[in-house]
């Protein structure tokens, strides 16, 4: 009996080291808005800020996604505990809300814009992404229209990643070089179209962690909605990502 104890403590034991020891990837959070409406993709900005106090109280580094693509290709080297803030569809409150919070906590982010919505009701303007750029935060595009890419013609994708592109390139000094797929939704053919149309790199709305080595064009990433149960909530989803990470040997 004591035998039998004795082994099954040294196999919990084993598995805790494998649970806890780190990840081989970097968490790419993935935000929409942060404000006090009580939708599922709004974050409240007290909320917010306790997540960034949590990372940088434990010694994440936020850097972008070109720092992550620099060390893919051997042309820079991460920090120790990375992490990558991302935000989707471009809304007003990532400046006004968001921003100010991060730069407290030295925390950067990757802002992926609808550039048809720029200028519209609650969605940034050309101005506020200028100077998010210019305070190093990363801009990226989430198409033109946000319409999902594996459900219409290779025509119309093309022209949705084309025109995105241009048009924030047109308007900002730094290059455009990531995307995020509207809705998470993409297939061989839409990564394919999103390399020829010249980015680097996508992300995806899988659970995982991003990765040095794996596919450039479906970045895997840790959803972060309105949290239910405060910070621990947070912590968990971090955690399941790197699990989700080991289990698929990224
Ligand atoms: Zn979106």
């Amino acid at each position: 009996m004591i035998r039998i104890l004795q082994s099954a403590a040294a196999v919990i034991l084993l598995i805790s080291v494998w649970l806890l020891a780190p990840g081989t990837g970097v968490p790419i959070l993935a935000y929409h808005q942060v404000s006090s409406a009580a939708e599922i993709y709004s974050i409240d900005p007290a909320d917010f800020e306790q997540q960034m106090q949590y990372l940088a109280s434990h010694g994440y580094t936020a850097v972008s996604l070109s720092e992550l693509f620099a060390a893919r290709e051997g042309t820079g080297r991460l920090p120790e505990k990375p992490v990558i803030i991302t935000f989707d569809d471009g809304y007003a409150d990532n400046y006004l809300t968001a921003l100010p919070i991060m730069e407290k906590y030295r925390m950067k982010s990757t802002v992926f814009i609808i550039t048809g919505q720029v200028g519209q009701p609650a969605y940034l303007t050309w101005e506020q992404i200028r100077d998010m750029q210019a305070r190093t935060t990363e801009i990226a595009s989430h198409t033109h229209s946000h319409v999902a890419l594996n459900q219409i013609d290779q025509a119309v994708v093309a022209e949705e990643l084309r025109r995105s592109k241009q048009l924030l390139e047109e308007h900002l000094p730094q290059p455009v070089e990531f995307l995020a797929y509207p809705f998470g939704q993409y297939n061989r053919q839409t990564m394919a179209a999103v390399q020829q149309a010249g980015y680097r790199g996508a992300c995806t709305g899988l659970p995982g962690l991003g990765t040095t080595a794996g596919d450039a064009y479906q970045l895997k990433r840790v959803n972060v909605p309105r949290p239910k149960y405060g910070l621990w909530e947070f912590r968990l989803r971090l955690l399941r990502a790197q699990l989700y990470a080991k289990l698929s040997r990224q």
